[in-house]
């Protein structure tokens, strides 16, 4: 009999760490068990669908079921693994179709079980007409309140709440967005936020900051939202007011988590436990700038996290090198992208940091249709190491991020910045990069 791999959790990093470890050992068994409906898909994509540029959540989906068995690994649907016992390397899995338990056995396991919202301490909230975003299903139940409803609130400006006010408008519905902190994106510095806020609003989402929902009001569906600012009436509300890891199951078998509260790894993705890994959003990353565990639930660190776990169990040299923090989003016609660490975060870390934020464009002043684009860029005094940056643009010219992406990954510094041999062309870029004119001034 070859050795068996069980993969708890079928989405970016369960479904990465399985496809890679059959692919690169084919006598591995492989068997994931996923407890909700749907595997291998990209909840990215969500609020596309949602929005109506994608026509079906199908389309999210990377590889069905039919495409894993082909490959020679088991997918379990509606199959939850609801016990381990690490010393025998058994499981225990209910399966939710046909209501019954049932035990089997690993010689690896990979814990992929990923993330849940976080649900306000508001009264309220379990009333019908409110709703979280995170899996397919989720997916499903938005896609049908959607019908008929006209007024949405969401509770959140972070990257969902963001995502997510731009396709209800672009369904047509009014939306009111109520961030608790004094802008939307909070996590970033602020000229960030007030490029976002006149966007959203320039499209017609009412966006309330600094606010604090005090209930979901309604007779068991909700009706309004009364905020110490005002009530306001819907027929639907969004709560997207961030995610914490689903970590019970590892908890219960005894996986160490880390200073985050998400599952501590090696580089190879193990836990503490013999045979037992973790990847994607239920893990801790590495970040190379704050040099200690860090938590970044995305979908990408996901997808390598899983990736990386496959190739070491199917006995092959892989390290994760860990994260600087990118993230890009859309907002209407802004792209927000981040790396690293904003100023307030720096200073809030004990950096001796400071920023330079500038306007320029993403293009040559006289190329037709060039747009304004805006880079801030964080560093410390007296060394210039680059800790952080932005990029917003209007279209592709916030990937430029990824330049700065990849100092931060090597401990790079304005000046290593000022020397990059950066692209150039009159429809692409000013002569001088937006990436170096800021180096310019922080120097
Ligand atoms: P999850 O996607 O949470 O999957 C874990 C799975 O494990 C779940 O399906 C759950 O049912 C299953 N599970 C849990 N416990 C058990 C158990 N005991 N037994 C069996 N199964 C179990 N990231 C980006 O990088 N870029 C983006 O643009 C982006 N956009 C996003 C938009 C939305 C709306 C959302 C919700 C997320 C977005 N993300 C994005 C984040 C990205 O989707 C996640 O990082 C990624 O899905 C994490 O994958 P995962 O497999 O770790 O966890
Ligand atoms: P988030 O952490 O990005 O934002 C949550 C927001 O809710 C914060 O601005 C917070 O201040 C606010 N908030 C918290 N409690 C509140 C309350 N009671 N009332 C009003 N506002 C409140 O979380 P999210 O938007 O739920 O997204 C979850 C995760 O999904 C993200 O952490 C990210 O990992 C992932 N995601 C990524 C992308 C992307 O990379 N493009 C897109 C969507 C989702």
């Amino acid at each position: 009999m070859g050795e068996r791999l069980v993969v708890v959790g079928g989405v970016a990093g369960g479904a990465s760490a399985a496809a890679k470890a059959k692919r690169e050992n084919p006598d591995l068994e492989v068997v994931v068990y996923e407890r909700s409906g749907w595997v291998s898909y990209g909840a990215c994509g969500l609020p596309y669908v949602l929005s109506g540029e994608i026509p079906r959540l199908e389309k999210l989906v990377a590889r069905t079921p039919e495409e894993f068995r082909k490959q020679g690994v088991e997918i379990h649907a509606h199959h939850e693994v609801v016990d381990v016992d690490p010393e025998l390397r058994t499981l225990t899995v209910f399966d939710h179709k046909e209501g019954r338990t049932f035990q089997d056995r690993y010689d690896h396991l990979v814990l992929a079980t990923g993330a849940r919202p976080l649900i306000p301490p508001i009264p309220g909230t379990e009333q019908r007409g409110v709703y979280t975003l995170r899996s397919m299903e989720d997916g499903e139940a938005l896609l049908r309140a959607l019908e008929g409803a006209k007024r949405a609130a969401i509770l959140g400006a972070g990257y969902i709440g963001l995502e997510v006010a731009e396709a209800f408008r672009k369904r047509g519905l009014e939306v009111t967005l109520l961030e608790l902190k004094d802008r939307p994106l909070p996590h970033w510095d602020g000229e960030v936020g007030s490029l976002l806020k006149e966007e959203l609003e320039r499209h017609g989402v009412e966006v309330w900051t600094g606010v604090r929902v005090k209930a979901l009001r309604g007779q068991g569906r909700v009706e309004a939202v009364e905020t110490s600012e005002g009530v306001v009436p819907v027929d639907l509300v969004l709560l997207a007011t961030g995610i914490k890891p689903n970590t019970l199951l590892a908890q219960a078998m005894g996986v160490a988590l880390g200073p985050t509260g998400a599952i501590a790894t090696d580089e190879g993705m193990r836990t503490n436990l013999e045979g037992v890994y973790a990847a994607g959003d239920v893990a801790e990353s590495f970040h190379r700038v704050l040099k200690r565990p860090y938590w970044l639930p995305l979908g990408d660190v996901a997808n390598k996290q899983g990736r990386t776990a496959g190739s070491v169990i199917a006995g092959k040299e892989a390290r994760f090198a860990g994260v600087v923090g990118t993230a890009i989003f859309k907002a209407f016609g802004l792209a927000v992208a981040t790396t690293g660490l904003s100023l307030e975060a720096a200073l809030e870390e004990g950096f001796q940091a400071r920023k330079v934020f500038i306007q320029s464009r993403d293009g040559a002043h006289y190329y037709p249709g060039s747009q304004p684009l805006w880079v801030e860029l964080v560093h410390e005094e007296g060394t210039g190491r680059l800790l952080g940056g932005a990029v917003v643009a209007r279209g592709h010219g916030a990937l430029r991020i990824d330049a700065l992406a990849a100092l931060l990954h090597r401990g790079g510094t304005v000046e290593d910045l000022l020397a990059l041999d950066l692209a150039y062309a009159p429809p692409y870029s000013p002569v001088w990069d937006p990436l170096l004119i800021a180096a310019q001034q922080a120097r």
